[in-house]
């Protein structure tokens, strides 16, 4: 398969006729997206318009840095004309009439917005198992998940559906799928790319970023979706970043100060993860990095102080789900219209969804709101603290992405504990507001992949493309594909 960059080159140069390459991934699309469940909307002829829209601006000799390039959009990102639902009932049939900030830069950019894929119900899991339209399928194996909750982005790149996608990434629905899928993910320094049009989760840790299957493809995405945008409050004034063209130029990895963090390496880390990212390790020590352990005791608070903090501002987010502004309504004959309320919200949201908006509300009541949230707060603080501290020390941050592999589908639904467990090594980006990705590192006995997470410190995307780019440029696990 062509990589993202490569096609954006030959459809803007008039080598390669983009209804091409689209053609490809419909077919790829059309024989696989069924399976996998990866797809929540896909409409051939819609692409086709865009196709023949993009056409003329090639002719128009338009810079176009995503000519033809099919991009898939996780469902919780709004798409004008196309449905965007969250993957929960209570948004069946919702169109927005706007594109989100991100996707109005990839229609700029000549993307092919290819179709919508499958997640857990508002970004709500780390396992794809909570969406209202089913699991997606691990297409390493069937039987798995994929992770979450972007896991259907996550899987349509791995069986090469799509190029590229984006996902979201509020405490590692980005870069767990990712390395449970064995491609790319990055979530970007939060404030790099405007969250305008993406369906707030918990605001204060939201981030949108790409998946792709090579750091080049990764980069790319990066530059198209960054920038700037007064919609959002908390979109940082920053020019807008150019990572692909440097990754070459800018040379290998050496002279990088990489910390092992000591706590990632601890009891419940599968053998397996830890071997393969350790070998990973030697494999930059030997590129000229220079490895440390560092120790970050405060990152075992990072759980209960994350699921305190997203599930309150959950539970603030989602009371605009009303059955009157959006989506579907569940309403009998005679009934008052809290009564409409009340039946549309317990029919429209899944049970993990009920269960957070309960927990968050909880934790911000009155009696209530200084022990758990207020306290969430200022443990965010000190693991904020501790990191800021850690990257006067080094450059990179190097740890599993996730502990374990690819679990079976059903293993982990009836412990919710136990699932919010498994995001142990990922929080931390999002209550520090750093950026973070995931690189492929190697398999386990059962063919599965295992990824290893790269923190940086704030705005420091460039070092963590570079070590990431450096380390694919020496390794080879991800040139493997899934067999379908
Ligand atoms: N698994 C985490 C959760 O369930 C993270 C999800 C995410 O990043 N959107 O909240």
């Amino acid at each position: 398969m062509l990589r993202a960059a490569d096609i954006a080159r030959q459809v803007a140069a008039g080598e390669l006729a983009p209804d091409e390459v689209a053609a490809t991934y419909v077919a790829r699309t059309k024989a696989h997206a069924a399976q996998l469940n990866t797809h929540l909307h896909f409409d051939a002829d819609a692409i086709k318009s865009q196709v023949e829209a993009l056409a003329k601006r090639v002719k128009a000799k338009e810079a176009l840095p995503l000519a033809g390039v099919p991009v898939l959009v996780k469902d919780n990102i709004a798409t004008r004309g196309m449905p965007t639902t969250c993957a929960s009932k209570i948004l069946a049939g919702y169109v927005p009439p706007y594109d989100a900030h991100v996707v109005e830069r990839l229609r700029a950019a000549g993307a092919i917005i290819f179709g919508k894929t499958n997640c857990d119900e508002f970004a709500m899991g780390s396992s794809n198992e909570n969406s209202a339209y089913g699991p997606v399928k691990n297409p390493w194996d069937l039987t798995r998940v994929p992770g979450g909750s972007s896991g259907g982005s996550a899987a349509a790149v791995a069986a090469s559906l799509a190029p590229l996608a984006l996902g979201s990434d509020t405490g590692g629905s980005i870069r767990q799928p990712a390395a449970l899928c064995g491609i790319f993910g990055l979530k970007p320094t939060y404030g790099r790319v405007s969250r305008y049009g993406l369906v707030a989760y918990g605001s204060s840790l939201d981030a949108i970023g790409p998946f792709a299957r090579n750091v080049e493809d990764l980069a790319l995405l990066t530059d198209v979706i960054s920038g700037h945008d007064a919609r959002d409050a908390t979109s940082a004034a920053r020019p807008p970043t150019q990572y692909q063209a440097g990754l070459a130029a800018r040379g290998g990895a050496k002279g990088i100060k990489i910390g092992l963090v000591k706590e990632f390496f601890a009891e419940g880390l599968d053998a397996a993860t830890r071997e393969h990212v350790m070998a990973a390790v030697k494999v930059l020590e030997g590129l000229g990095t220079q490895v440390v352990e560092v120790s970050l005791p405060s990152l075992v608070y990072s759980t209960p102080a994350y699921y305190m903090i997203a599930t309150a501002e959950a539970s603030s987010n989602l009371a605009r789900y009303d059955g009157v502004r959006y989506g579907a309504r569940v309403q009998e004959p005679g009934q008052s219209l809290k009564q409409m309320y009340r039946r549309t919200r317990s029919k429209g949201f899944g049970r993990e969804v009920k269960q957070r908006i309960m927990l968050g509300t909880f934790a911000l009541s009155s009696g209530y709101y200084d022990a758990y949230y207020a306290k969430a707060g200022r443990a965010r603080e000190v693991i904020r603290r501790e990191l800021a501290d850690v990257f006067t020390k080094v450059d990179l941050l190097v740890s599993p992405t996730s502990p374990t592999t690819a679990f079976k589908l059903g293993e982990k639904t009836q412990d919710p504990l136990a699932m919010y467990l498994s995001d142990i090594c990922t929080l931390a980006a999002n209550l520090a507001g750093i950026p973070a990705l995931s690189v492929p590192c190697g398999f386990d006995h059962l063919g599965l992949p295992i990824g290893m997470q790269f923190m940086a410190r704030e705005w420091g995307e460039e070092t963590l493309l570079k070590g990431a780019y450096a380390y694919e440029q020496a390794s080879k696990w991800h040139d493997a594909q899934p067999r379908l």
